[in-house]
């Protein structure tokens, strides 16, 4: 077994602590990977705080893996000691089901291995994430990293990027489109980027009035202040596209009513309860809503081979791991700019 020092949940009211535990040995197909940054994804707070529920402990979370490979399993071909390797949000699946075999491994009918607050593929082993200072990984399961980008940024594409980038594909956002990206935290700041990368016409919809200059700077036409009835009014039936990563619970009328005849709205982010949907929000005007999760392992290469090309990365704050706590209760007051992204090499020092 191979010693791993990481940053553990002992329960959903504990703080985050300093815990040691051993992971498996390298495999025929295993990477090992030393860490060097891990994103902090909202999702972690909802898991370690167990906010959706079934959370299982001790938790290590963290899902926005980066670091460089040091030791690889006799039939790995993918990767060599020393290469630039990234995990996200799942470290396996069954890989014979139709929506494995379709590069939609986040649908494995028979569940994919989620990076952490789950279990390998033999359902009993637990799996932990990257708040720590090593992961063993089946190639296959493992991205490949842009050389040029700075590692730190580069850790939140991984979840972040990939949630963010595979609803604007899936519904072929692109120029002609009027884009919300609702909530500018960590998934919405890449959303951003990338819809107007691809040529939407891409507006903010914020709680958070001071971050307009921010908006502008990472791409947005302009801001909609959500709490502002008259400025969400100016905006009324305007919207083809509407991409919500809010965290919390909220009234989703409230933006049904931007979009226009056949708009639709997306949601990525996971409220802990369910919303209060009037039908007629729909109805008058013929909308969809959707939901979208991650993304496959394909799609996520794809997204990060184009940042590559695209000098494309995360706005971070780096952090020692000793400040995640901290960190946690600053993201619940949206005061991330934009990505929290964990130092894990000081930890292993
Ligand atoms: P984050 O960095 O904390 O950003 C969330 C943003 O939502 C905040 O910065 C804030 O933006 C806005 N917000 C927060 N509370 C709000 C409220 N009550 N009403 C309106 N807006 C509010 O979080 P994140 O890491 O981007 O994650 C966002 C959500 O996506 C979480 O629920 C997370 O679990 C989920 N998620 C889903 C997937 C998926 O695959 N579907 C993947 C990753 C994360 P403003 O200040 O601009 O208002
Ligand atoms: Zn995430
Ligand atoms: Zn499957």
């Amino acid at each position: 077994m191979i010693a791993v020092e990481g940053y553990a949940a002992q329960s959903a009211k504990a703080p985050l602590a300093p815990w040691s535990f051993e992971r498996r040995d390298v495999g025929p197909k295993d990477v090992l990977i030393d860490i060097a940054f891990c994103g902090v994804c909202h999702s972690d707070i909802h898991q370690a705080r167990d906010e959706w529920g079934g959370s299982r402990f001790p938790m290590v979370p963290g899902h926005e893996i980066v670091g460089h490979v040091t030791a690889i399993g006799s039939q790995v071909d993918q990767f060599k000691v020393g290469d630039r390797a990234g995990v996200g949000c799942f470290v396996d699946s069954c890989r014979v089901c139709v929506n494995c075999k379709a590069d939609l491994e986040q649908f494995c009918v028979k569940g994919m291995s989620g990076t952490y607050n789950g279990f390998e593929q033999d359902k009993v082993t637990p799996t932990f994430g990257g708040y720590s200072t090593r992961i063993v990984v089946d190639q296959k399961y493992v991205l490949h990293l842009p050389e040029q980008l700075e590692l730190a940024a580069v850790a939140p594409l991984l979840c972040a990027g990939i949630t963010t980038w595979s609803p604007l594909r899936h519904w072929n956002i692109g120029k002609g489109h009027k884009v919300g990206i609702v909530g500018l935290g960590g998934l919405g700041h890449m959303g951003v980027k990338f819809a107007s990368a691809f040529g939407a016409e891409t507006w903010v919809l914020t709680t958070s009035p001071g971050k307009a200059d921010d908006a502008a700077r990472l791409g947005a036409v302009g801001v909609v202040v959500s709490k502002d009835a008259a400025d969400m009014e100016k905006h009324a039936g305007s919207f083809d596209f509407l991409l919500s990563t809010i965290s919390a619970p909220y009234d989703i009328n409230a933006y049904l009513g931007l979009l226009k005849v056949d708009g639709t709205m997306v949601t990525v982010g996971a409220p802990e309860r369910p919303l209060d949907l009037h039908l007629f929000s729909l109805i008058m005007g013929r909308k969809s809503i959707g939901g979208s999760l991650i993304g496959g392992i394909k799609e996520t290469q794809e997204m990060l081979d184009y940042c590559g090309e695209h000098g494309i990365v995360s706005d971070v704050e780096v952090i020692p791991a000793e400040k995640i706590n901290e960190a946690y209760e600053r993201m619940l007051k949206s005061d991330v700019r934009y990505r929290f992204s964990i130092d894990l090499k000081s930890m292993a020092a």
